[in-house]
């Protein structure tokens, strides 16, 4: 009798209900956004081979081996995937766009919020196929909801060959060098020492590179599972920080955005992350500099003295807000009350003329009142953001809000989500056509995506801006003339 435990496991996942689950349910991919899916760019120069190979069933395949990465959620994961393309590129592992090419598929997700898990399961579905056709293939998960759900993955994807925490990415090397792949591979220890500083990115190409300065988050916002699937808050060393970004410099980028989920607690000895911006602005060929996300109750006066007298430190900042109702503030336990976070804007603007500010608010957190919704929307009305990113709570095991349970139903927390965008998107497009008129400096980064022979980049203030082509290139810093404006894009005439 043919049981469960010995049939072959794709088979028997193949023929379960759940993957004709999974499958129905596929959608066109990739979507676009920011908290969408993105499929690394392939970089030249990375066809090495790899030297101890002992599996036979890549040489079987094909000469050189192959990884495709897609990668959901923020900008951290993004910079974890080219961390990854890094570690295996000694390997002699190449970066591919193309899944049915690859020797090795993973997708580097996110944990954030129940809806980023529910399209990467279904994408598992549609990728498994891939196994199916040319066995040898590997298929993994790694990132945040690798570490969410751990071994509990298997019962739901049991063809799953990896499963990789955001601190075990060093065992994946190690696997793919084993002649015995048969056992899935489960690496799922936190570790709060892990900064991978001795590892060399390989990063898109493109003006802007990603810098993660620091890694994982003590906060535990009662929402957030960040500090539960990314471990304890590390920093990375300094001089391994000023290096990456010498390099950078010397490849040809011109901007680079440092990363951290509280970035400016970096801290490396007596250096915090004001030491860490004047010491970049230092190095020659790097024009611009920006960091994500800030924590208010970090943004100590030396950081906003660095913004205030570094001109390479663009005078843009993402301070994440999520309420401004101080009852709803207290049981997020984010640290602030709304009035200290409005007297941290006041001295921001006072310090850094023209600063553009964006933030996250989520709406339907539990326990949200009318009341405390209307303090929000007012507050974002006053406030005057350039624009935001808004989420609807979205409830995540393990978390202390997971245990209170949902108060709002989805409809009326979108009804709540539908009020803040379209005022949102009332104030940016007022914001973006006060500019019309002003001259903005552009870092053209290639050309614009609608306008056949425009070109595109951000403003100092990160706004898209387009313009017809002139003789600028990519890396160039150019003035455009705004002319016109929506909410999302700046159109301008290049001055020079
Ligand atoms: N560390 C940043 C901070 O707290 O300032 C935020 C990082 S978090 C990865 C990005 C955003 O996701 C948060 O600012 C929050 O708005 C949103 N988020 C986190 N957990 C959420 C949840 N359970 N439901 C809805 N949105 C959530
Ligand atoms: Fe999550 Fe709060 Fe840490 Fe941000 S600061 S990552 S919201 S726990």
């Amino acid at each position: 009798m043919s049981t469960e435990s010995n049939i072959d496991p794709i088979r028997s996942y193949l023929l379960s209900p759940h993957y004709s689950l999974l499958v129905a349910h596929n959608v066109p991919f990739p979507p676009r956004g920011r908290n969408e899916a993105i499929a690394l760019d392939s970089q030249s120069g990375y066809n090495k081979k790899l030297p101890h190979t002992t599996s036979k069933r890549h040489e079987d395949l094909m000469d050189t081996r192959k990884v495709y990465i897609e990668t959901y959620g923020c900008q951290m994961n993004l910079a974890d995937t080219e961390l990854l393309l890094g570690l295996l590129k000694p390997h002699g592992y190449e970066p591919t766009q193309v899944a049915a090419q690859a020797d090795v598929i993973l997708l580097n997700t996110c944990a954030i919020r129940e809806h980023a898990e529910e399209k990467v399961m279904r994408r598992l579905g549609n990728l498994v196929r891939y196994k199916a056709q040319r066995p040898g293939v590997l298929l993994g998960l790694m990132g945040c909801m690798a570490q969410h759900h751990r071994e509990k993955l298997l019962d739901k994807a049991p063809f799953l060959d990896l499963v990789l925490g955001p601190d075990a990415y060093h065992n994946l090397p190690v696997l793919l060098a084993q002649e015995d792949k048969d056992e899935p591979l489960v690496a799922v220890r936190l570790d709060r020492d892990e900064t991978y500083a001795d590892i060399s990115p390989v990063r898109a190409e493109g003006v802007r590179a990603w810098v993660t300065a620091m890694r994982g988050c003590d906060k535990f916002c009662t929402f957030c599972i960040v500090p539960y699937v990314r471990g304890r808050e590390r920093s990375v060393p300094l001089d391994a920080l000023l290096e990456q970004v010498r390099e950078l410099a010397a490849q040809g980028y011109k901007e680079v955005v440092y990363l951290g989920q509280t970035v400016n607690a970096y801290h490396d000895g007596d250096c915090d992350f004001s030491d860490l911006l004047r010491r970049t602005a230092a190095i020659e060929g790097i024009e611009r500099i920006r960091f994500t996300s800030p924590h208010p109750s970090d943004m100590s006066e030396r950081v906003i003295e660095a913004m205030a007298t570094c001109p390479k430190v663009a005078p843009y900042l993402h301070l994440p807000l999520q309420a401004a109702s101080n009852r709803v503030l207290e049981r997020m336990e984010r640290g602030y009350t709304v009035e200290q976070y409005a007297a941290l804007v006041e001295r921001l603007r006072a310090a850094v003329p023209g600063l553009a500010l964006s933030t996250d608010i989520i709406v339907g957190f539990p326990g949200e009142e009318e009341a405390d919704f209307r303090a929000t929307y007012d507050f974002m009305a006053e406030i005057r953001y350039d624009s935001a990113f808004m989420f609807k709570y979205s409830a995540r095991e393990g978390t202390k809000a997971y245990k209170w349970g949902e108060t709002l139903s989805e409809e009326e927390k979108g009804r709540r989500l539908q009020e803040i965008i379209a005022l949102q998107e009332r104030i940016s497009g007022e914001l973006n056509r006060q500019t019309i008129g002003q001259t903005v400096e552009v870092l053209v980064e290639g050309p614009a995506k609608r306008q056949k022979g425009w070109l595109a980049g951000k403003s100092g203030q990160f706004k898209t801006v387009v313009f017809p082509g002139n003789s600028a290139r990519p890396g160039d810093l150019v003035p455009v003339l705004v002319v016109s404006a929506t909410a999302h894009t700046l159109v301008g005439e290049a001055r020079r």
